[in-house]
């Protein structure tokens, strides 16, 4: 027998059991008593603005300046029949929310930023760059060279906000065609009516570097930096560039704006958008470096890829596919 059963045995086990019942008796009524607890509000604010890798030796954060909704069915050419599918696979409608990333590069001896984001140019769109360099732990003033994929609005209006300079202490290069270009109202016949408001952007956002001696246009392939090399990539503007950084062997190369429309132009390089001052220069640009890219394995920064915008490249088909970068903490300070 287990357990003992005499009226005595009874009577204790009883007696024992009471402080449970009587601690059980007071929290039911605590509760009952208790008022409901509100949450806070909720706080909708994101993360902060930055994602860091290490490529060899050199310190590699992605900066987030916000996104834009671009209306790819407006702003695609010769898109494939398939776009709103494509779109709708990756749970997107034709107003696709695109990132406009930025990228610092901290080499040892430089930090250089690629790349300026909207500045006050996109409205609520763009403009956290600089809240997102303060988030990733440096100043704008610490930035001693900005290098320049293209002008367009949305890569150089934050060099500049009010007519003033932002990164004081910085360099701008950028190659001397797209200086010749956008400075000289007399192109705009040479876009699409609707981007002729580049000209006057980038006289706004380059001006007050030209008068401080900042700007310092470059010539094609040329070596910047230790270990960073501009790369001609010419199409969506007459002087579109890429950088190529490479440290201890690891390369990551900086396409600006080879593509806009992920979910799209991997599959089909050869489509196009409004944006590209030349389209077929645009399209022959995209294929050959997604072909080196997916050969070499190098690792892809890209301005209008989803946030961080890193990752790599595949062959996939008649195209290509994007391998975004994992989270990791390797090679950082835990
Ligand atoms: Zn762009």
């Amino acid at each position: 027998m287990r357990f003992m059963s005499t009226p005595y045995h009874a009577a204790v086990r009883a007696i024992r059991m009471l402080p449970l019942a009587a601690a059980l008796a007071a929290s039911a009524a605590s509760i009952q008593a208790a008022q409901p607890v509100q949450p806070p509000a909720q706080v909708r604010t994101q993360a902060p603005g930055f994602y860091r890798m290490m490529l060899g030796a050199f310190e590699v954060t992605a900066l987030s300046d916000g996104t834009v909704a671009v209306p790819l069915d407006q702003l695609l050419r010769n898109p494939p029949e398939d776009t709103a599918s494509r779109l709708a696979q990756a749970h997107l409608g034709t107003r696709a929310e695109t990132s406009i990333n930025a990228f610092l590069i901290h080499t040892g001896s430089h930090l250089a930023l690629v790349d300026a984001g909207a500045g006050d140019l996109f409205g609520k769109d763009g403009g956290r760059l600089l809240d997102s360099i303060r988030a990733a732990g440096y100043r704008p003033e610490d930035i001693d060279t900005v290098l320049l994929t293209h002008i367009h609005a949305d890569h150089s209006g934050g060099l500049t906000r009010q007519g003033k300079r932002m990164f004081p202490a910085a360099d701008i290069r950028v190659d001397q065609r797209d200086v010749d270009f956008w400075l000289n109202p007399a192109n705009a016949g040479k876009v699409a009516k609707e981007e002729r408001h580049a000209f006057a952007d980038a006289e706004a956002a380059l001006r007050p570097y030209i008068e401080a001696g900042r700007l310092k246009p470059f010539d094609g392939e040329t070596e910047l930096l230790p270990g960073i090399r501009a790369v001609a990539g010419a199409g969506h503007t007459p002087g579109h560039s890429l950088y190529l950084v490479e440290s201890e062997g690891k390369k990551l190369v900086l396409w600006g704006d080879l593509i806009h429309a992920q979910d799209v132009q991997f599959a089909k390089p050869g489509v196009t958008i409004r944006f590209d001052v030349d389209a077929a220069a645009a399209a022959r640009q995209r294929l050959a470096r997604m072909d080196e890219a997916a050969r070499q394995g190098w690792l892809v920064a890209a301005a209008h890829i989803g946030f961080p915008g890193i990752g790599h490249v595949r062959r996939s088909g008649d195209g290509y596919l994007w391998q975004p970068v994992r989270y990791s903490l390797e090679g950082l300070r835990r």
